[in-house]
């Protein structure tokens, strides 16, 4: 145990030895006035030799980039490491400042109780809680024939909520301020990747006095080069890049999958007063999801064929607000309130052990009065990485896989990889593993493909199982609805895998 210990501090010593050969170049603070709280690179690259040197390059600085640096700054092995992170978004360098009664954004993220304890353990979670946000403890699902529905609970798994809406815009300002606070030292370029190079020659160098000691150290890294012409080093490059991740495309990963002939529009509105649960319908066209926000606002995602979705953008506000009534209400068919006893007699030999939410009944969803942001229109699809590691690079987040909206996993899957990777980066330093290396990178990927490509077939396959409208499949559905209401350990496992935890729902 003792010789672990030793090792250990012995490893975070040599990193920080490492480090300081690595930066050449003195970062400049900016202006600490105004939320300008991150150092920002200094522009002036005088020659070859003064290339910025770091342990870990972040391309991408979404909310899955942003999360991997609050975990690797939450460690005590990682707050050692130096972190540049890349992304345009002029979000990240103005520290936008968000208030309490700003209006309403049209993207959200629901939040599982997984990502939040993780988010809650890097000292993220108290950041989103000083702004506009939403916890939920009651679900209802339902479709549009009429035959079935089901409601979930969180006291069904005796749990104080099912998920938390918030806003991407306060969860992204969470994690700056998370890692605005924090030790780490991170250099934010305000520029996109260009191009990058995994194993550059150390011909570049000029300088002979520490030509050797700084070759070694880039031939152990990746170049990368940036919008505005300059390079950075790194020992580990993150594709955190999003969907058409340019990290993805230059490592040369593969990926797999589809455009989904469907649109998904967002945006927020507003009610009477306040809705308190979460409500999804499915409708022949695809599922309207009406998520709580606080404040009286909920947000909208509704899946849509691509035409139907230009049509539903470009209407008049009262003729969308009255769509989308419509669409939570009697659009479309009937309420299945009639099925609730006749089910529960079907399925009466599982009432020992019922959930508190099998005896609820179906609920009316609150009417929508007004339009409280801009309309969104999204094009959806499938795509999943083949190989998320390779030697120097890895993918997370979007990057590595996009899913289909329709049960607001995307960005939990995201912040599961960003926690697993900094598990795994520490793990190698605590080892002496150049954190590069390829084997350890694996290890990460082992942890969280199989994982990430579960939850994108259920996806995948409810969209599919949702998209048909044909008599005796209605049915089925309705069968599996009534299923997940009212045997209680199927519903308890759903409600446990969409929260986040990884042991599957019976069913599979
Ligand atoms: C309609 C809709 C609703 C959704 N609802 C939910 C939900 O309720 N819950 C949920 O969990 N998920 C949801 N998602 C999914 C979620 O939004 C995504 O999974 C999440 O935003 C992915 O985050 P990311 O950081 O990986 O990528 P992104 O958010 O795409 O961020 C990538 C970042 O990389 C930067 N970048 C790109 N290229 C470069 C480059 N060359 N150099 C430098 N930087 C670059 C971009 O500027 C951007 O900031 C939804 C998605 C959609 C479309």
């Amino acid at each position: 145990m003792n010789r672990v210990i030793k090792k250990t501090i012995s490893n975070v010593c040599a990193l920080k030895i490492q480090r300081k050969s690595f930066c050449t170049e003195i970062v400049k603070a900016a202006g600490s006035t105004d939320g300008q709280f991150i150092n920002e690179h200094e522009k002036k690259q005088t020659s070859s030799n003064n290339i910025q040197q770091y342990d870990v390059a972040i391309v991408g600085g979404g909310m899955v980039g942003m999360a991997l640096a609050c975990f690797l700054a939450s460690m005590p092995l990682t707050k050692q490491l130096s972190v540049a992170i890349i992304d345009s978004n002029p979000a990240l360098g103005s520290g936008l400042c968000i208030k309490k009664d700003d209006p309403p954004d049209p993207r959200v993220s629901t939040v599982t109780p997984a990502s939040i304890s993780f988010l809650q353990d890097a000292g993220a979670w108290k950041y989103v809680e000083q702004n506009r946000h939403a916890y939920f403890d009651k679900m209802q699902v339902w479709d549009y024939t009429g035959l079935g529905y089901a409601r979930y609970d969180a006291r069904d798994v005796n749990k104080d909520f099912l998920g938390c809406v918030a806003e991407n815009k306060v969860l992204h300002s969470a994690l700056l301020s998370c890692i605005k606070d924090s030790d780490l030292k991170k250099t934010i370029y305000p520029l996109r990747l260009t191009s990058m190079t995994l194993n550059p020659s150390s011909t570049s160098m000029v300088d002979v006095s520490v030509a050797s000691k700084e070759s070694s150290a880039q031939g152990q890294s990746a170049k990368l080069q940036l919008s505005d012409g300059s390079s950075i080093y790194a020992k580990l490059v993150v594709g955190a890049d999003g969907g058409k991740s340019r990290v993805r495309e230059l490592a040369g990963f593969r990926t797999t999958g589809w455009n989904y002939s469907q649109n998904a529009i967002i945006c927020t509105v507003e009610h009477a007063s306040e809705n308190r649960y979460a409500w999804q319908r499915f409708l022949p066209t695809g599922p309207i999801a009406l998520l709580p926000m606080g404040d009286k606002f909920s947000n909208i995602v509704w899946t849509m064929e691509p035409t139907e979705s230009n049509n539903c953008k470009s209407i008049t506000e009262e003729a969308f607000l009255k769509d989308v009534n419509s669409a939570l209400d009697y659009g479309y068919g009937p309420h299945p309130t009639s099925s609730l006893s006749r089910n529960r007699d079907i399925l009466s030999w599982f009432k020992m052990d019922q959930t508190l939410s099998a005896n609820e009944f179906f609920e009316i969803p609150p009417k929508v009065v007004r339009l409280a942001s801009e309309r969104m229109v999204f094009p959806l699809s499938l795509r999943h990485a083949n190989s998320y590691a390779s030697k120097r690079v890895v993918l997370i987040g979007d990057a590595a896989h996009t899913v289909h909206p329709l049960a607001g996993q995307g960005v939990n899957l995201g912040f599961g990889d960003a926690y697993s990777l900094s598990r795994i980066i520490a793990e190698g330093i605590a080892l002496g593993t150049d954190i590069g290396e390829v084997n350890l990178l694996k290890k990460y990927e082992a942890d969280r493909k199989p994982a990430n490509i579960t939850m994108m077939a259920i996806l995948d396959g409810l969209q599919k199982a949702y998209s048909i409208d044909f008599g005796p499949f209605n049915f089925l559905r309705a069968a599996a609805f009534s299923g997940s209401n009212y045997i209680s350990p199927l519903k308890r496992s759903i409600i446990s895998y969409a929260s986040g935890e990884q042991k599957l729902p019976l069913f599979l």
